[in-house]
This record gives C-alpha cells, sequence and structure tokens, in this order.
C-alpha cells in the first residue's frame, strides 16, 4: 500500500490558485497574496512526503510506488516528489538543484496561462526537499512519521518477493 495524505488542497479566495502550503508565512504561488490562518497540517507537507516516499522505497524500491493515484494537487505534487529523487538517485548529477531545476521545467505540464505559477510552486516544493535530502536527516522522517508501519509492515511478503525477483521495472517516462 501506498502512503496518501489526508490533508486537502489550498484553493486561494483571491485568484482560486490551487496549491499545497508547507512552511509558515505562505504566500499563494499565483497571486502573491499572504494565506491567513495557515493550519499546522500544511507545515507537515514535506515532512509527511518523505516520510511516504522513504516508506515506498523500503516497500517497494522505488520512492514512487507502483500505483500512485492522483486526485488531488496534493497528490500531484507528491507524485512529483518522488519521481524527481527516484531520478536524483538513478542519474547521480553533479549539481543536483540545477538538474532538478531543468528537469521540473521539462515535466509540468501546464494547459493555460492561469497554471504557469504550478511550474515555480513544484520547483519550489522540490528545492525546499532537496535542502533536507542533502542533510543528513532525511532517512529519519520514516521513523518519525511511521514508527508502526517500519516495525510491521516493511517485512515483503511472498508475493512482493517474486514481482521483485522477476518483473523488469518500468522505465520512467
Ligand atoms: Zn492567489
Amino acid at each position: 500500500m501506498s502512503i496518501h495524505p489526508e490533508r486537502k488542497d489550498i484553493t486561494c479566495k483571491k485568484c482560486e490558485a490551487l496549491f499545497v502550503i508547507f512552511k509558515k508565512d505562505f504566500n499563494c504561488p499565483n497571486c502573491g497574496r499572504l494565506i491567513p490562518n495557515n493550519p499546522k497540517i500544511n507545515m507537515d507537507f514535506i515532512p509527511d512526503t518523505i516520510g511516504a516516499m522513504l516508506y515506498h522505497k523500503k516497500r517497494y524500491g522505488n520512492y514512487r510506488p507502483d500505483g500512485w493515484y492522483i486526485g488531488s494537487m496534493t497528490e500531484h505534487l507528491m507524485g512529483f516528489a518522488f519521481d524527481a529523487f527516484d531520478l536524483i538517485e538513478n542519474k547521480n548529477p553533479k549539481n543536483p538543484k540545477k538538474y532538478l531545476k531543468n528537469w521540473v521545467n521539462k515535466v509540468v505540464k501546464i494547459r493555460n496561462k492561469k497554471e504557469k505559477y504550478l511550474i515555480k510552486h513544484v520547483e519550489d516544493v522540490i528545492l525546499e526537499m532537496l535542502k533536507i535530502y542533502q542533510d543528513s536527516g532525511f532517512e529519519k522522517y520514516l521513523e518519525n512519521k511511521y514508527p508502526d508501519r517500519i516495525n510491521n509492515e516493511i517485512k515483503l511478503t511472498l508475493w512482493d518477493k517474486i514481482k521483485k525477483r522477476f518483473f523488469f521495472k518500468i522505465p520512467m517516462p
């Protein structure tokens, strides 16, 4: 099972842009309006995402699990984050920050001018995560977020072992 967040996407009351809040004193990435009454749960977006991706990695071998249902902006952003860090580990670029910036600009597809802010928004989230990734404390997020899962669920089932052994991994687009 992959880990999905419980929080809802935030909609800006002024410009109606959809986004996730990932730090205190957050401004709408589209119109710049300061989002008031930012609830504490929003501050956990990055710790939750890192916890989930570390869990997936332990369980399935990649930060992105085989099936990742996207029904919200939050899940969309998490999906980009999983791919970004799988890429970093597979390609091992000399300058991860530059590499990820270029990558985000290539893979975030927008449908119209109104969605232009999304490219920068995804970039901001991923670069914020990169700072933590380059810190030695990255791994601790699994234990902090999902202590019970580490002990109980990470034992691979027989089926998982068979899948790991015989199926080729599908390359990312
Ligand atoms: Zn706005």
